[in-house]
């Protein structure tokens, strides 16, 4: 569903992605762990065209992504990216913010759209949420509202940037079990998270990144159990 191939990215000087390539197929859940500044959150920005690339290709369905225009929204809607910060608007309800870009970019009727953002609210634990603003959720209430967001527009497959990195621990979990969920229901997943316990449960396959490269790309059970390269046993002493 996903393909990468041969993609280098600069930042200046900075060579932050190095012929990089992924393949992500169909109701996958690739798990990206890697140190700080080894270019993760780069990585998911360049599948949605958040970032351009130098050189190589990224692949959407097999059709190249587009640079720009209504076919750039449209793959932006289509492949959904949830951030460590939830970016919701704070000035809309919760019902209107799962429900703004379905009646924007998929042109539907308020009152579908709204239907819709029920369902998924519902899915995620909110039903009950939806007057509210966000302010006024716990932030993994507001996290689980910027998934039924993402979701809302039917998207193909789903980014997350460390999606629990600003949550208090105790609000980890609910969000974490609204992604089990998710990748048990066959969505095409690609998850940068510290969190290991989640890799080992949900994730086909494991990718250790270290300075812009893939060092890695194998299942959980062989990463976790025998990681090949110094810096995936490196990074593993200091984070289990
Ligand atoms: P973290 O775990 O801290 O989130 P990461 O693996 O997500 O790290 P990236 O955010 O992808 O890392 O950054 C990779 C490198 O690119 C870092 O050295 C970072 O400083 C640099 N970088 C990221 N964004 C930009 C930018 N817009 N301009 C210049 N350099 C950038
Ligand atoms: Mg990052």
């Amino acid at each position: 569903l996903i393909e990468l191939h041969d993609v280098n990215k600069y930042f200046g000087a900075l060579h932050v992605l190095q012929d990089i390539n992924l393949t992500v197929g169909k109701g996958e859940v690739v798990v990206i762990i890697g140190p700080s500044g080894s270019g993760k959150s780069t990585l998911c920005r360049t599948i949605n065209r958040l970032e351009t690339i130098e050189s190589g290709t990224i692949k959407l369905d097999g059709q190249p992504l587009p640079a720009e225009g209504k076919a750039l929204a449209k793959l932006r809607a289509e492949v959904g990216m949830v951030f460590q910060s939830f970016n919701l608007f704070a000035h809309k309800t919760v019902l209107q913010n799962v429900s703004l870009a379905q009646i924007k970019v998929r042109g539907r009727k308020k009152e579908e759209a709204d239907k819709r953002s029920r369902e998924l609210l519902d899915r995620v634990g909110l039903a009950s949420q939806a007057p509210k603003y966000p302010a006024q959720l716990s932030g993994g209430q507001q996290q689980r509202v910027a998934i039924a967001r993402a979701l809302a527009m039917n998207p193909k497959a789903l980014l997350f940037d460390e999606p629990t990195s600003a949550l208090d621990p105790e609000m980890i979990n609910e969000v974490l079990e609204v992604m089990q969920q998710l990748a048990r229901d066959g969505m095409t997943m690609v998850v940068v998270t510290h969190e290991m316990g989640f890799a080992r449960s949900a994730a086909n396959r494991v990718v250790f990144m270290s300075d812009g490269r893939i060092v890695e790309d194998r299942t959980p059970e062989e990463f976790f159990t025998n990681p090949r390269s110094d810096r995936a046993k490196d990074f593993l002493s200091k984070i289990l």
